[in-house]
């Protein structure tokens, strides 16, 4: 262990041959695997508002098809790198396979800090990202979605430039759209309402009554957020929250709508935060905090071999992609800390991309209500499929979830007669 730098992909390869090696896999039947079948890196020239000329870098990898079209976000990030987007591109395919919806995984990325671009900058950014990830993408073959610093708005761009360069409207090109060209209600808010869902039943099959438990939630983005807010709604205690400045504590629970509502001012962020009984705390302090059940929803590599001893929650739920290195689950392990792992607890916003992209096929667009006990039948079956998994092999749910997912997707590849 020592001072191992943090490698994404290398920690996604490691979790996966132990949890191929738990099913009783050969090597043979999982090494296609541990590598992307695709991987495209673009130069991205942008003319900034100043006159002056900017290239920025960017990623589409392409990890597997063989339950279906690749499935993946997009994220803008000044930290976004190839091994990062291939192990995000291989936890899309887990996470497609561990909630059975019939995708394969790909990721793209944008090395760029998007605070720092004005509107019309951004827009041309993407506008020239889609058309060199464009031979890649498409509806029947590989369909991004938002993820870290990306959105609807942004999705609508790319829906349109794809659009323009076929010559007609393909709204299935993309997930996460705006309701009002083919987006679907509920998407916005489906992967914090997924967390929510996976928290509430794995803290009654622990005993644990969910209204009487404390939450601390780091990352107060669109998962984060509307996490915070659907556990405000329902009358629980969120005793903490954070963003990239630092965090705020109150032990009675903080007002989480006064908390978006001034956050929704962009150019505001928690440091500044100020409000009787709430106290100012730093992300560390965060994840080590006096809670019963953790959220980390911000990027990877968080809880690490550094402060995985010093957590105090009973529960964490991964509502970011990659919030805990492997170092750090296995003293999770020993300390009886019950760790719902990324692929199963975030899976609720690639459901619902998946009912968009349904929604667009046949033309239709469903109700709120249809769109959330929907999404709430599928996180429950995955949640009970991943359970029994981990029950069956005495392993952690990281592993359940893993094994389900390695046992889809080897399975699909072999009865197509492929490699694996
Ligand atoms: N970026 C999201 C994720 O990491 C959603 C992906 C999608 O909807 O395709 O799961």
């Amino acid at each position: 262990m020592g001072t191992k730098t943090y490698n994404p992909y290398e920690n996604m390869v490691a979790v996966l041959e132990q949890a191929a090696e738990k099913l009783g896999l050969k090597p043979d039947e999982y090494e296609t695997l541990k590598y992307p079948e695709r991987e495209l890196i673009v130069s991205i020239p942008v003319r900034m508002d100043d006159g002056t000329l900017k290239v920025f870098e960017g990623y589409r990898v392409q990890h597997n098809s063989a339950r279906g079209p690749y499935k993946g976000g997009i994220r803008y990030h000044q930290n976004a790198n190839q091994d990062e987007v291939k192990a995000l591109a291989a936890w899309m395919s887990f996470k497609c396979a561990v909630v059975n919806i019939p995708y394969g995984g790909a990721k793209g990325g944008i090395k760029v800090d998007p605070t720092k671009l004005s509107r019309d900058e951004l827009i041309r950014l993407t506008r020239r990202y889609t058309t060199r990830i464009l031979p890649l993408i498409g509806p029947d073959q590989d369909i991004p979605a938002p993820d870290v610093n990306t959105n609807g708005e942004v999705m609508g761009w790319i829906m349109d430039t794809y659009s323009m360069f076929k010559g007609h409207s393909v709204p299935g090109v993309v997930t996460g759209k705006p309701v009002e060209i083919g987006g679907s209600i509920g998407r916005a808010e489906a992967t914090g309402r997924g967390v929510t869902i996976i928290a509430e039943k794995c803290l009654e099959d622990l005993g644990m009554e969910p209204q009487e438990q404390t939450y601390a939630v780091q990352g107060m983005g669109n998962v984060g957020g509307t996490a915070a807010k659907i556990l405000y709604e329902e009358g629980k205690r969120v005793i903490a929250v954070s963003d990239w400045s630092g965090g705020v504590m109150k032990r009675e629970g903080l007002d989480i709508p006064d908390i978006l509502a001034f956050l929704s001012d962009r150019s505001k962020a928690l440091k500044d935060y100020e409000k009787e009984g709430t106290e100012h705390i730093s992300n560390e302090e965060l994840l080590t905090c006096k809670c019963d059940v953790l959220i980390p929803a911000a990027l990877e590599n968080q809880i690490t071999e550094k402060n995985a001893a010093q957590i105090q929650a009973r529960v964490i739920v991964e509502a970011a992609n990659g919030p805990t290195a492997i170092e750090a689950d296995h003293i999770l392990a020993e300390r009886k800390i019950t760790v719902i792992p990324d692929i199963l607890a975030n899976a609720g916003g690639v459901v619902v991309s998946y009912f968009e992209w349904v929604q667009n096929i046949q033309s239709m667009a469903w109700e709120l209500d249809e769109v959330n006990q929907m999404l709430k039948k599928v996180m429950l079956k995955a949640y009970h499929d991943v359970s029994n998994m981990s029950k069956e092999k005495s392993s952690t749910m990281r592993m359940g979830a893993y094994m389900v997912a390695i046992n889809r997707i080897t399975t699909a590849g072999r009865q197509r007669g492929g490699p694996i």
